[in-house]
């Protein structure tokens, strides 16, 4: 067996040097270490080999070399996931797509552009620096737009603009026998289509258990004629999230609305050298024509205000406004810098606007009850928090608890009909919520598209869907 195996391996690292040359494959343990590791708390799975493709033929080749010796699959993007989507649980291969970093077909009349999966959200927004357009979403990482696409993430301009889902014009996918689509067919990106299953959503989402996403075609915006950031504080969690509800029933076309409880805007406070009141807060952001902002940021005070909140300050410059955005951006690291030494772990559960406030104030109860550190912050537009959990590696006990917490947590979130995941996705560790959330049948139809479009289970083996078969080397 041993000398089969050293032999099989010869073939294979052999096949895939022909394929992406010398440079494109890494043995390297700290390589291999890199990429066996996301954001998340989830241990490193490193992964046997890491290759590094620069097109997609070369993508194509490869997933086939592994078909035919039956070798796990696992795309990277850049690694900031937060579920562990990128640990090798099975060994296997990485497809580090870092070097396929172009971007592809921009139609500035069109709004839209393809993008390879090495480019990365903050990349694409320089690119199109000069041409008026942007792409707004935003996740605090500067993630690959592919990842993000994998992953179906947003961030805090969701609440306007959409998720990766309403997002996502096209797709090329390679699949794992190497077969190339493209999932609203070659070249094509209309704003809309009913033509047949739509192909491209079922690859969003998919946290690379389908196929490897080798370009997106996404659609683009006008950069507003003005912008305008807000900042308001509140007497209680229900008073910030109220004025949220009523903002958007009055129609506002809000560009962003953040919440922060007061944990996290302390902790922000000190990170970002901020001195916002230490209570529940929301950021804002309106876009607009400069009337339509003006009447925006009037009527979002007067709804504010009528729910008890107050120091609304609103800032036009630039300067003020990415000091906002940034501090937001960098809640993750406020919150780890509450305990130096401790690791973060967010939750991502999602509910329909009107249980928002009920859960916020049963949660925050629940932290205080299990003598937890979770401040909060959340697209509250969209329904959707994150408890950002500091935690003690070196304390089972506290573990133990946080974990018991998450899962208390999403199941409230699936007793008011909403979601375990609004963003950050299944990989490992909302396999079996996720079981509870669609039911047995939804999970078989979901298990019946894995099998037909990978029967051998060899993409990202072990995520999303519970493992049935073994397809280890
Ligand atoms: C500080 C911080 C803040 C964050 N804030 C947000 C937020 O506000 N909203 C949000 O949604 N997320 C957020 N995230 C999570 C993360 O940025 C997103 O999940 C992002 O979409 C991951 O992209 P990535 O390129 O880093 O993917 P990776 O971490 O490399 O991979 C994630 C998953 O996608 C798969 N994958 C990656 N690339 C491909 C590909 N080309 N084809 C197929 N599968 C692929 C991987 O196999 C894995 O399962 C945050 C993360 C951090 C660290």
């Amino acid at each position: 067996i041993t000398v089969f195996y050293h032999l099989c391996v010869c073939v294979v690292l052999s096949a895939f040097r022909s394929i992406c040359g010398e440079d494109g494959i890494s043995l390297g343990e700290a390589v291999r270490e890199q990429h066996g590791k996301d954001e998340s708390v989830h241990r490193c799975c490193p992964p046997d080999v890491v290759v590094f493709p620069h097109c997609v033929e070369e993508v194509s080749a490869l997933a086939k070399v592994c078909h035919n010796h039956h070798l796990p699959i696992i795309p990277f993007g850049t690694g900031t996931g937060l579920e562990g989507g990128v640990g090798a649980l099975k060994g296997g291969v990485c497809f580090s797509l870092r070097n396929m970093d172009q971007v592809l077909d921009l139609h500035q009349e069109d709004f839209d552009v393809t993008v390879e999966p090495g480019v990365t959200r903050k990349a694409l927004n320089a690119y199109l620096r000069e041409t008026g357009l942007w792409f707004p979403v935003d996740p605090g990482a500067d993630a690959s737009l592919c990842g993000m696409a994998a992953t179906s993430a947003s961030g805090t301009n969701a609440v306007r603009y959409g998720t990766m889902r309403e997002n996502v014009l096209n797709l090329e996918v390679v699949l794992a026998d190497g077969t190339i689509i493209h999932t609203a067919g070659k070249g094509r990106r209309p704003r809309k289509t009913s033509a047949g299953y739509n192909l491209t959503n079922l690859f969003v989402g998919s946290e690379g258990t389908l196929g490897i996403i080798t370009k997106s075609t996404l659609r683009l915006y006008g950069i507003p004629e003005a912008m305008v950031s807000a900042v308001c504080s509140f007497p209680s969690v229900q008073a910030a999230v109220d004025s949220t509800v009523q903002v958007l029933q009055a129609g506002v076309p809000i560009a962003r609305i953040e919440f922060l409880d007061e944990v996290m805007i302390d902790a922000c406070n000190r990170f970002s050298s901020l001195s916002y009141p230490v209570t529940p807060t929301l950021f804002l952001e309106f876009h607009g024509s400069e009337r339509s902002v003006e009447e925006q940021v009037n009527l979002t005070e007067d709804i504010t205000q009528s729910n008890g909140g107050s120091d609304f300050q609103w800032a036009r410059d630039a300067e003020t406004r990415n000091s906002l955005w940034k501090a937001r951006h960098d809640a993750w690291y406020a919150a780890l810098a509450l305990r130096p030494g401790c690791k973060a772990y967010s939750t991502d559960v999602c509910v329909p606007l009107s249980r928002l406030p009920q859960i916020i104030v049963e949660t925050k109860e629940d932290l205080m009850e299990n003598r937890l550190t979770g401040p909060i912050a959340g697209h509250v537009g969209d329904g959707n928090f994150h408890c950002l959990m500091v935690v003690d590696p070196s304390d089972p006990e506290e573990q133990h608890r946080v974990h018991l917490f998450t899962e208390r947590l999403a199941r409230r979130a699936l007793a008011m009909d909403g979601t375990c995941t609004g963003e950050h996705g299944v990989g490992l560790g909302k396999r079996a919520l996720l079981c509870e959330e669609v039911g047995h049948t939804a999970i078989n139809v979901m298990q019946g598209l894995k099998d037909a479009l990978d029967p051998k289970n060899l993409m990202n083996p072990g995520k999303v869907l519970k493992e049935i078969t073994n397809t280890v080397f």
